[in-house]
């Protein structure tokens, strides 16, 4: 007999996966950004100011769900432009903004993956002055150590 139960899951995960794609494309054509999808660049997606763009991996899944969010949240939060903010300030509200508009909750996965991207832009502390560190009490580290959810 064939397993329902099997093709059941596997549809639903990619309804949720299309549903997911929808969702970061509506925005994109919402507020005129361009969208391109660069499978190479899981560790380093990007939001590009001047050209309105952003550049992220396939959507497949919630981490990248995620990441296309964040780099939208560059765009699209008031102080998500690490030229109105300092760059660790600009990380954090741009996944603030990721958070508040994405369509699921973030699963374990996800806070994790965000938790680390957070942590790896504390490396570069003192390497520029654009990376000065965000206040004890600031929403960077609420993000970072999982006080925000
Ligand atoms: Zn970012």
């Amino acid at each position: 007999m064939k397993d329902y139960k099997k093709d059941a899951r596997q549809l639903r995960t990619r309804l949720k996966n299309a549903n997911m794609k929808i969702h970061v494309m509506q925005f994109c054509m919402d507020y005129d950004i361009e969208f391109s999808v660069n499978n190479n660049c899981y560790e380093e997606a990007l939001a590009d100011f001047e050209d309105r763009r952003i550049e992220v991996p396939e959507i497949l899944g919630d981490v990248t769900y995620f990441i296309s969010l964040h780099e939208l949240g560059h765009l699209l939060h008031p102080l998500g432009c690490p030229l109105k903010s300092s760059v660790l300030e600009a990380e954090s509200y741009a996944w603030e903004w990721a958070l508040k508009n994405s369509i699921i909750s973030p699963n374990k996965k996800v806070k994790t993956m965000i938790s680390r991207c957070l942590q790896r832009y504390c490396d570069y502390v003192g390497s520029d002055r654009r990376y000065k560190i965000p206040n004890k009490k600031d929403l960077f580290w609420k993000i970072l150590d999982g006080r925000y959810y």
